[in-house]
């Protein structure tokens, strides 16, 4: 892994002198979600902890698993990987068609009696590297570098690695059911898997060295028996790529903010937040956000930036976004569509769909 710069100083005064928040495989993936979104992209490059912020400015969101979930998956991981991967193996052998005759498993959990993380990993690079053929690796520690930090990245992963080719393979606890499984669960999965996938590649230096389906395991119908589909991450190697590369780039994140500019919490004594509301809603409006309705399940912002964005059609989300482009608010819609108002030459298009559309409702009312 290559030396790391010194993190630009312009990034401890946005957050404060504070700390930076660490980035997990879930943080990761979720800058995915909305890469348009500079307010976003400036956050997670400055490792501001957007959850503290939100409940700072009185606009806490929920977020994690329920401690059920949790329990469930757990439970369902242990059985997989119980005897050596055992039940997991035979999974692997039919899903990807492997003719496979003795298979060893690694458990990179720990070194000995050595759980640091910096010997973790560099004990799992060395396994994965020259580990040998046809090896389930275990909890293997990957790292990443993220806007100029290291991240470690444990996942609930097996790596399974077959004729000098990976497969990562990712377990959750989410039904498939007939068949189906729910798309947004699949969708978040995939994405963490491609984190996983990037991650292993820098690792091992060679792109072609780990393939890009990944093998996500999930439990069949209402029972606990797994079941495994290929999952084709291609596309979210890609937005990965591009958001990780420009949260490389600081300086041109940072250079259009106001000098000075900072959102810390300026924590008093016993650590609550003493910095005024107004200022630090003030402070966040100076960059520039991209709400959607997608963003309350990805983003600790999300409940803050809906209000924000009242009034907006952005805050209607994607589709109407794209369908009403050039007309910023719903008021604006609303006299475009009762002819009240005619809009400039760049809405007449969208004005005339709207007027269509009023007289349509108007018409079957
Ligand atoms: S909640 Fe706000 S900051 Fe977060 S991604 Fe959405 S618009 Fe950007």
């Amino acid at each position: 892994m290559p030396k790391l710069p010194p993190p630009d100083p312009r990034l401890a005064l946005l957050r404060g002198s504070v700390p930076p928040k660490r980035h997990n495989a879930r943080t990761i993936a979720a800058l995915t979600t909305n890469p348009g979104c500079v307010r976003r992209a400036v956050l997670d490059t400055a490792g501001i902890d957007k959850d503290a912020l939100a409940r700072h400015l009185e606009f806490p969101a929920p977020f994690g698993q329920s401690s059920f979930a949790i329990t469930r998956g757990n439970a369902f991981e242990a059985q997989l990987k119980a005897d050596g991967c055992a039940e997991l193996l035979t999974l692997l052998r039919e899903t990807l068609e492997l003719d496979l005759t003795e298979v060893a498993y690694a458990d990179l959990e720990s070194v000995g009696d050595n759980t640091s993380e910096d010997v973790r990993n560099t004990y799992s690079e060395q396994q994965l590297a020259h580990g040998g053929e046809n090896t389930l690796f275990d909890h293997p520690l990957l790292r990443l570098i993220v806007a100029g930090q290291s991240v470690y990245l444990e996942p609930d992963l097996v790596a399974f690695q077959h004729q000098g080719r990976f497969h990562v393979v990712e377990i959750k606890s989410f039904a498939v059911i007939d068949g189906q499984a729910d798309p947004s669960k699949v969708a978040a999965a995939a994405i963490q898997s491609a984190v996983y996938v990037h991650a292993l590649r820098q690792l091992l230096g060679r792109p072609e060295a780990v393939a890009d389906e990944v093998v996500l395991v999930c439990p069949k119908d209402f029972s606990n028996r797994p079941v495994a589909t290929k999952v084709d991450v291609r596309k979210q190697l890609l937005v990965l790529d591009h958001q990780l590369k420009r949260m490389d780039d600081v300086d041109t994140l940072l250079s259009a903010l106001p000098a000075g500019l900072s959102l810390g919490l300026a924590p008093g004594p016993d650590g609550t937040p003493t910095r005024p509301v107004g200022e630090l809603t003030a402070a966040l409006g100076e960059m520039s956000a991209r709400y959607s309705p997608d963003c309350l399940s990805h983003c600790e912002l999300g409940f803050f930036c809906r209000d924000e964005a009242t009034g907006c059609t952005d805050a209607l989300g994607t589709a109407v976004r794209e369908q009403l482009g050039g007309v910023d608010t719903v008021a604006e819609a609303l006299q475009l569509a009762q002819g009240t108002w005619a809009g400039d030459e760049y809405q007449a298009e969208v004005a005339a769909v709207l007027r269509t559309t009023a007289r349509v409702f108007s018409e079957t009312a």
